[in-house]
């Protein structure tokens, strides 16, 4: 491994006697000029050193895409990368998490991929990090310059998303561009995937366009108990009515989709449904598919949609290409299909506008309507909002579900009205959640209920 103080010189000669003409394909696209080159280019033998030797990115998420990420990054040069990831290795994530061999079942995600990746790739060196995305402080996140995502969890978007919001410096209400780490995220499912390019406060971000993201359909409860037409009703019908009727393993035993006994109960009982139906298609597999919610993961989508990613991150990184803007949708259900187009910011976006958030509600709401509220509207889908304010200058909380002790000692405020909590109009709240590094102030906007 060549340290950075290494001269330029010696690390491209050392680079071509080891690899040949390793670079080839990349010095026909930065050293020379093209119809389609963004008006800042200007080609030179430099952008390929700067990628190697002073580009730093990090990539979010070290599974399918993660992998795909990381070795296509490797391949175009790119020589400091970190990698986040805090899971381990499955014996399932073989097939396609291709950096990945049995013999590293149950070591770290990201320190394989980085250790896989060192010893391969000449001069490319990959820093992993088993850890959360929520481990690190802004000062880690700051020393990027782009940060490329391949998750599987919208939260943990989220919370990147905000996370490179809250690293925006504005100075009397303009953005200062140096401040704007841009943020590549791509996602995948099944057959369907999508790639897009965030430059964050200034095109649509990931709350811009929430509503992308809709909550998980379930299949409807009169169909599974009376008229099920697919296996996975049948599979439903079971984990739903005749498990918690039945209780094959005791009294309030929840399912556990890594049981293989739990599995077998379910897929046994599915299957009697589905004779009585006549419906094909129950498995074993489908059971725990359906049970643990998994939609297959296929390794071609993965490969295209990290494949426009690494793209991407090299078209902003060297702008020896105008960049996606912003969002294209890709699906190879049928043929293959894509479909690029601008994705809108919002004007009240919950983390990238700058105009403060009101909460309007009556003074005769009770607290469990602003909670229930924050995690059911469209625009906010918190997951467990704690919700603190100061009254007489002094810090309250007034409900944290996440601090079992906290939650106990406020769980009555959720009964209470906002007036008897001592709310009132104009008051800010500050909303934590999940969904983000930073805490949310709300306004409150309550009327009284003379006015309803
Ligand atoms: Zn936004």
């Amino acid at each position: 491994m060549l340290s950075k103080q290494t001269t330029t010189n010696w690390s491209v000669k050392r680079m071509e006697s080891e690899w040949g003409d390793r670079w080839s394909h990349l010095k026909k696209i930065l050293e020379r000029s093209g119809p389609f080159t963004h008006s800042d280019f200007e080609p030179s033998p430099e952008t390929l050193i700067f990628l190697q030797e002073t580009f730093r990115i990090l990539i979010v998420g070290a599974g399918g895409l993660g992998c795909e990420l990381l070795k296509n990054l490797a391949l175009l040069g790119v020589g400091n990368i970190d990698i986040i990831d805090m899971d381990i290795i499955d014996i399932s994530n073989l097939n396609r998490q291709f950096l990945f061999r049995p013999k590293d079942v149950g070591k770290s995600k990201a320190e394989v991929a980085a250790e896989f990746i060192n010893t391969r790739i000449p001069n490319c060196k990959v820093k992993p990090h088993f850890t959360k995305i929520q481990d690190f402080p802004d000062s880690f996140y700051q020393q990027f310059h782009v940060v490329v995502c391949g998750l599987d969890s919208i939260v943990a978007r989220r919370w990147m998303n905000r996370m490179l919001i809250s690293l925006l410096n504005y100075e009397d209400g303009i953005l200062d561009q140096a401040s704007v780490i841009p943020m590549v995220d791509g996602g995948t499912e099944g057959f369907k995937g999508n790639a897009r390019v965030i430059f964050p406060g200034m095109s649509a971000c990931i709350e811009c366009t929430l509503d992308f993201y809709p909550p998980q359909i379930n299949f409807p409860l009169c169909t599974i108990a009376h008229t099920p037409r697919l296996p996975e009703h049948c599979i439903e019908y079971v984990r739903l009515l005749l498990w918690p009727k039945q209780e094959p393993f005791g009294a309030n035993v929840v399912i556990d989709g890594d049981d293989p006994q739990h599995i077998k109960w379910i897929y046994e009982k599915s299957l009697d449904r589905a004779n009585e139906f006549n419906i094909l298609g129950v498995t074993y597999r489908l059971t725990q598919g359906v049970v643990k919610r998994i939609i297959p993961a296929v390794a071609s989508t993965n490969a295209v949609i990290a494949a426009a990613c690494a793209t991407e991150v090299l078209k902003i990184t060297t702008s020896c290409c105008m960049p996606l803007n912003n969002y294209v949708n890709f699906t190879d259900t049928d043929g293959v299909y894509t479909y690029p187009f601008e994705a809108e910011k919002k004007e009240d976006c919950l983390a990238c506008s700058l105009i403060p958030q009101t909460l309007t509600f009556s003074e005769d709401s009770k607290l469990r309507d602003i909670y229930d509220y924050l995690i059911e509207s469209a625009a906010y889908q918190m997951k467990s909002p704690g919700i603190t304010t100061v009254i007489d200058g002094k810090s309250k909380t007034l409900y944290m579900k996440s601090v079992k002790s906290i939650e106990v000692k406020t769980r009555d405020n959720l009964k209470k009205t906002l007036k008897e909590l001592g709310l009132t109009n104009g008051q800010e709240i500050y909303v934590a959640d999940q969904t983000t590094p930073t805490s949310i102030t709300f306004k409150l906007n309550l009327t009284s209920h003379m006015e309803k």
